[in-house]
């Protein structure tokens, strides 16, 4: 339930923490966001005040900068925090790992030494499927339970794992600490309005952003990693998810912790996967995409992506049970609505490069 307090949301200005602000403006939820904009922009969060009629409170702060939380903390009185801040390129994390663990570990602790500080007892943090790494190598894993014994498989996917194990642990020692881990499967598409969207940096790493560029003719051609896999067309398998469906997530993950208390002097600790629980190839995505767009999109096969796994697909039974969320979106409306944003924006938020 919505309460006089405020959210504070890390990576707010990101992809999906935009998302998820706005559904928490809709919702009756106050938001703070921090945000030190490395990836990112200022304006999403502006235009999420702009569909919301609202004003929410930004600062530009880095997580590792334990003066600037402090200040952020001591303005406002907080009592959740979505904590989707950090890096998440699987490739480059195996460049500059350092850079990896500083910012997502560190920048952490920093945040969770704080909230300890102000008393904030409410915690959901951004884990993702990448933690189970390669889930074909158990009988019987695929769609992948929360049971699944995790082992990523780069250093990015080494940080969310510290980090789930750093919230376990801090969550056994603080009565006071409720920590809801969300594991995202692949979050795709916009917000119907076209006004928020995913505005990666450079070459685009994901499938739809990809393909999205080549549909509007930033890019020429897509490359399809693989096709000798064991799937139905040889493609792999990913469970992809509207960004609007994650984002309600949050929510019901934070009405579960208002709901929950913690037991024998330790703290409340769960983990859910977030996504539909269906699985599909990425020619279904580029031709669903297709469909939805009427764009023909150019691709050649190519060797295999290191480090791509076959199947990626959830179980979402406990989301459901537990939660009561399920997904309500389709593929069809995230390629309907991330071709809005992108025809709308087609250089995201910032102008066309000189
Ligand atoms: P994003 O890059 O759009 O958002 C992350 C935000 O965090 C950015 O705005 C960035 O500027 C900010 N940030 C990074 N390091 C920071 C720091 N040290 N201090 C303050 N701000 C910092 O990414 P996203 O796709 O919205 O992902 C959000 C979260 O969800 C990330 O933690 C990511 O690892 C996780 N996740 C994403 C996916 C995906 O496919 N997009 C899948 C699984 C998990
Ligand atoms: N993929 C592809 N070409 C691209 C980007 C991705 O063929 O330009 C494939 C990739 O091999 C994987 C799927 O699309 O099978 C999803 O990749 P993405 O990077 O979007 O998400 P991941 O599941 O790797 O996090």
């Amino acid at each position: 339930m919505p309460s006089d307090k405020y959210v504070l949301v890390t990576g707010g200005a990101g992809y999906i923490g935009s998302h998820t602000v706005l559904e928490l403006v809709k919702a009756g939820y106050k938001p703070v966001v921090v945000d030190n904009l490395c990836n990112s922009s200022e304006e999403a969060v502006r235009r999420v005040g702009e569909l919301t009629d609202s004003k929410i409170p930004f600062f530009k702060t880095d997580l590792r900068d334990k003066e600037g939380l402090d200040a952020v903390f001591k303005e406002y009185s907080i009592e959740s925090v979505l904590h989707f801040a950090g890096l998440k390129a699987v490739g480059e994390s195996t460049k500059i790992p350092l850079e990896y663990y500083d910012s997502n570990v560190s920048g952490t602790i920093v945040l969770l030494k704080t909230m300890q500080k102000y008393n904030t007892p409410n915690f959901v943090f951004s884990s993702s499927a990448t933690v189970y790494g390669d889930a074909t190598r158990f009988e019987n894993m695929i769609p992948i339970p929360e049971e699944c014994p995790t082992g990523p498989t780069s250093p990015y996917g080494h940080t969310k794992l510290i980090i789930e194990e750093i919230l376990g642990d801090a969550a056994a020692a603080d009565s006071n600490l409720k920590v809801a881990i969300l594991r995202y499967f692949n979050p795709i598409g916009a917000h119907p309005s076209g006004r928020i969207g995913e505005d990666p940096q450079g070459i685009p790493n994901n499938l739809l952003p990809f393909v999205a560029q080549v549909a509007v003719g930033r890019r020429q051609k897509l490359q399809i990693f693989g096709n000798d896999y064991e799937s139905k067309d040889g493609t792999p398998i990913r469970d992809y998810i509207h960004v609007v469906d994650l984002a309600k997530g949050h929510l019901a993950a934070m009405a579960k912790l208002d709901s929950v208390t913690g037991q024998d002097g330790q703290g409340y600790f769960r983990e859910w996967n977030l996504g539909t629980g269906n699985g599909s190839t990425v020619f279904e995505i580029v031709h669903a995409f297709e469909k939805a767009t009427g764009v023909k999109i150019p691709l050649e096969v190519v060797g295999r992506r290191k480090g791509d796994v076959v199947n990626l697909t959830a179980k979402a039974d406990r989301a459901h049970n537990e939660l009561h969320w399920q997904t309500q979106l389709t593929i069809e409306d995230a390629c309907r609505d991330l071709w809005k944003w992108t025809t709308e924006n087609p250089w995201g938020y910032g102008g066309k490069p000189e």
